[in-house]
């Protein structure tokens, strides 16, 4: 494995780490009419327990 040879500067570190950034999960509509929440995609929704049109989890 590849090992570094020196130190990074602190100055570089930070310089680097500066650009991390959060960014804001993708969000859809609950395809489910009666819902309708945003929940992530390609999973369950979580409030009203579907997938694909099929009831797959218990309704919260
Ligand atoms: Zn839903």
């Amino acid at each position: 494995m590849a090992v570094p040879k020196r130190r990074m500067s602190r100055a570089n570190t930070h310089a680097r780490r500066s650009q991390w950034k959060a960014t804001a999960p993708t969000l859809i509509t609950c395809p489910n009419r009666a819902c309708g929440q945003q929940t992530l995609p390609h999973i369950a929704c979580p409030s009203c327990g579907t997938y694909k049109g099929r009831q797959v989890t218990s309704a919260v």
